[in-house]
């Protein structure tokens, strides 16, 4: 694939003339509690798109965005966050000027779950127009993949191995608290983020800022495994994880990326 950054202009033009699709890596400027640094997403956004240089597959590689919404972390200082609409506008605006250049399938790689919900509002204005768009998160398939990968929150050790790979000099794991998570009340438990467990079964959705349920910024989510097995919190974690995780994701991708061009929407009309 082509990173866009370390190409002449001469050499994008060929590239372009090659390719219909462009990812686009998205991270994340946010709190990830007392041992990792607040470009946690977007140093693993950066990982995953200089390992993609290596897929051999024609698609177009963005610069990584390294700021997006994330101001539910914004009590945590030093948190960045665009609102909704800016960061539509924003990603909207990028994909103008790749659809400009004849591409028409765009794949949101998405290192942080905020952003999920503008990206999707993105992809819903381009297929309307008949472009392909779609957000792949890599955190949302690695667990399935291996039962030492399962993530299990925020900061775990899947995110902590991705920042030892990246940027070792502003991680340490030993400062690493395993999070204790805070309930609403005695029984409106914390699922995730955003979903209350009532009853033990029934997630209620709320709009949550981290604040309401985690005090180190750092955050268990239980509703990720309902059978109840937590895992270990930062036990046996190394960079060769991150580069083991990274090559099942290259594998998916490079599987992925030949289906997601065979699909075509017409535009509305
Ligand atoms: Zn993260």
């Amino acid at each position: 694939m082509y990173l866009l950054e370390n190409m002449t202009w001469a050499k994008a033009q060929e590239a372009f003339s090659k390719c219909k699709t462009a990812i686009i890596p998205l991270g994340s400027t946010e709190q990830h509690g007392p041992h990792l640094p607040l470009g946690t997403d977007f140093f693993t956004a950066q990982y995953f798109s200089d390992a993609m240089v290596n897929v051999d597959y024609n698609a177009i590689i963005t610069p990584v965005l390294p700021i997006g919404f994330a101001d539910y972390h914004s009590d945590f200082p030093g948190t960045l966050s665009l609102t909704y609409d800016t960061l539509m506008h924003v990603v909207s605006e990028i994909c103008e000027k790749l659809i400009g250049y004849g591409i028409d399938h765009i794949l949101f790689f998405n290192t942080h779950g905020g952003n999920a919900a503008p990206l999707g509002r993105v992809a819903y204005a381009l297929r309307q127009r008949g472009i392909v768009a779609a957000t792949y998160m890599w955190f949302e398939m690695i667990g399935h993949i291996k039962d030492e990968w399962k993530l299990i929150g925020h900061g775990d050790a899947s995110e902590t191995a991705f920042v030892l790979a990246y940027r070792p000099e502003t991680c340490d794991p030993n400062d690493a608290i395993r999070p204790t998570n805070k309930n609403l009340t005695d029984k409106l438990i914390m699922g995730d983020m955003n979903e209350i467990m009532f009853k033990g079964v029934m997630p209620v959705h709320f709009q949550l800022r981290v604040k309401d349920v985690s005090d180190i910024g750092a955050m268990l989510e239980p509703s990720l495994y309902p059978d109840g097995d937590h895992g270990q919190w930062m036990e046996g974690v190394d960079p060769k994880m991150a580069e083991d995780m990274t090559k099942v994701v290259m594998e998916y991708l490079a599987e992925f990326l030949p289906e997601f061009e065979k699909v075509h929407f017409d535009p509305v009309v």
